[in-house]
């Protein structure tokens, strides 16, 4: 592999066979995309016995529970503490047997949703496992939300059931409780004692001990709900994607593909479940291939992540963009490629990757990270830069084998025309018809009908294609906000500041970040009679980050006499950020006068 010189353009990352310590799943990028067809991708896959349909439990769990399978490790937990738990496939498939009737025992069924709020402990992978077991639909929140996500989330669920920690339960939902009326079921994990204090809840491991071991997945049809993810909008309310149990053909398909997933892998996704990809390649996906994952249940700690990657001896290594870029924030003496000789594939997502990281991965493990593109709505990976290709640093690869993808541009309400120069700038687009793909936004049709346009999905980014058909992420089409990989909503930073009683109006952008990407930044006008100090400032930061959680509060408020507007009375976002970044404002004629 040779290693490009850093500087303005960046060349190739050449690869040669000497690169594949095991024969990539995908050699002739070309031949496989010919012959690929989803129908074939799902035969690789098991389906329930006696054609009773599919499930994604039984291809992740089940179907690898038998005979000398049920002794290999499935997840190696990793505790904050220093402690490590091995779950073989054997002891995944009873525990996830006794989530499921535990959930059967207290009638939650088929296409109900089962919200679980935990950090990566041993339980939420039993509870996603379980409740796709019993046909029910796994709905994760992130444990860093605030008690205002959690409510919407929820309540736009119309969630019944509620698996979490005493801990998490103590802090952001028991103070909302009465505001949760849809929720009858809240299973705790923790001590008997430690949860005796609380009203209306049960503790899940009496629970779990009270059931069988043994549990028969009823008949799945295989666009039966099984997945509902939370993702954002510039406006309005969260929204949730739904997805169904045919989505694991792509989640298995697509780590095969463009994680070079093996059987006998040690995988690490770092994400967390809370959202989609530490569902998809953090659960589902590396065991659908039998294979050892690994679970760490620590935050972000770089000599910690060093130790792990050595001392489990991890093949193929899923990260994001933020943490590569604190990781290099360690310097080139903290990296030490001879110490990782296991590690053959570096992965990454979420974020744009700038090419500095994508080499520097060269420098501290022997190889580059190979970014790849998807979303909450795509269920699995589109875009990628596989095992067996050059790596463009700066790209984000090509589409998978059975992905069609394009460039279009919007020309009215409801057209577009397709772009076929190459480097032309446009929005992704993508063919709908891969088994993860979402189905729908729950409760929201109008708002799912609007991404179909002209026969295409259009994902909301723009991009543009090379000459060689590898895309270029451009920025997003609409205001959302990534910082640290996690999609946010101004508007839902907006609505919970507009609730401070000193705030008049907010508006909210991303800053740019050399780490997190961007960073949540506010800019509030006040109410008579309130001064823009800084006490107020720590107050206003105080206030929403109790509400919000850490992960989505702002970081930085801005006091400004007043928030730009159109005439229609809508917050000018983009107007603020030009301003920020100091860059042209752009036609400002519909700017209210103010
Ligand atoms: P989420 O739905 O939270 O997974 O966020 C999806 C969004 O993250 C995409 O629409 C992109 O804006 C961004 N994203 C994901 N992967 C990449 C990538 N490899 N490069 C640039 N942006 C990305």
């Amino acid at each position: 592999m040779t290693v490009p010189t850093l500087g303005t353009r960046w060349p190739p990352i050449a690869k040669t066979a000497r690169d594949w310590p095991v024969s990539p799943n995908l050699l002739d990028y070309r031949r496989t995309c010919a012959e690929f067809s989803w129908a074939e991708a799902q035969r690789q896959l098991d389906g329930l016995p006696d054609g009773r349909g599919l499930n994604i439990a039984h291809e992740a769990v089940d179907r690898h529970a038998t005979g000398v399978g049920r002794h290999r490790v499935a997840l190696r937990w990793l505790s904050k503490d220093g402690a490590r738990r091995d779950f073989t496939y054997g002891d995944l498939r009873e525990e996830t047997s006794r989530f499921a009737n535990v959930l059967k025992s207290l009638g939650v069924g088929k296409g109900d949703p089962v919200v679980v709020m935990a950090g990566r402990i041993p339980e939420l992978y039993i509870a996603a496992l379980g409740t796709l077991k019993n046909g029910s639909v796994f709905t994760p929140l992130f444990s860093a939300f605030g008690p205002e996500p959690i409510q919407s989330r929820i309540d736009i669920a119309r969630a019944k059931v509620l698996v979490t920690t005493d801990a998490l339960y103590r802090k952001k939902v028991e103070p909302i409780r009465a505001l949760l009326p849809s929720l009858e079921q809240v299973l705790l994990i923790g001590d008997v004692t430690s949860i005796q204090s609380f009203a209306r809840v049960r503790h899940l491991r009496t629970l779990m001990a009270a059931v069988d071991a043994r549990f028969v997945i009823p008949a799945t049809d295989p666009e039966d709900a099984a997945l509902l993810h939370f993702t954002s909008g510039t406006t309005g309310k969260p929204k949730g994607a739904l997805h169904v149990h045919h989505a694991v053909v792509a989640h298995h398909a697509t780590a095969r593909f463009a994680l070079d997933l093996h059987p006998d892998d040690v995988f690490w996704c770092t994400a967390d479940p809370g959202w989609v990809t530490g569902t998809s390649y953090g659960i589902i996906a590396p065991l659908t291939l039998g294979l050892t994952s690994i679970v760490d249940e620590a935050d972000f700690d770089a000599e910690r992540w060093y130790a792990i990657l050595a001392r489990e001896k991890v093949t193929v290594f899923y990260t994001a963009p933020t943490a590569i870029r604190m990781l290099m924030r360690g310097g080139a003496a903290a990296t030490r490629p001879q110490a990782f000789p296991s590690l053959r594939f570096l992965a990454s997502v979420g974020e744009p990757l700038n090419p500095e990281a994508v080499v520097w991965g060269v420098g501290a493990f022997g190889r580059p990270f190979h970014d790849n593109w998807w979303q909450t709505e795509t269920g699995g990976i589109m875009i990628a830069n596989f095992a067996a290709m050059d790596v463009r640093p700066g790209s984000m690869g090509r589409p998978l084998p059975g992905i069609e993808a394009a460039i279009v541009r919007r020309t009215g309400e409801g057209a577009i025309e397709v772009v076929d120069a190459p480097d032309t700038e446009g929005e992704l687009a993508l063919r709908p018809g891969w088994p993860s793909m979402f189905r729908g936004y729950l409760s929201d049709e109008a708002r799912y009908r609007q991404c179909f346009v002209g026969g295409y999905y259009l994902t909301g980014d723009l991009a543009r294609r090379d000459g060689d058909g590898y895309y270029w992420f451009v920025g997003r089409a609409d205001d959302v906000i990534k910082s640290s990989g996690h999609l946010i909503s101004p508007f839902e930073v907006e609505s919970v500041l507009l609730e401070h009683p000193s705030v008049a109006e907010a508006g909210v952008i991303g800053k740019p970040d050399p780490v997190a990407f961007e960073i949540v930044k506010a800019f509030v006008a006040l109410k008579p009679g309130f001064d823009a100090d800084e006490t107020l400032n720590r107050e206003l930061l105080g206030f929403a980050r109790v509400r919000l959680g850490a992960a989505v509060a702002p970081k930085e408020i801005e006091f400004r006499p007043s928030i730009p507007k159109n005439r229609a009375g809508k917050i000018m976002r983009r107007l603020l950020k030009a301003q920020e970044l100091g860059l042209p404002q752009g036609d400002t004629s519909t700017l209210e006068a103010s």
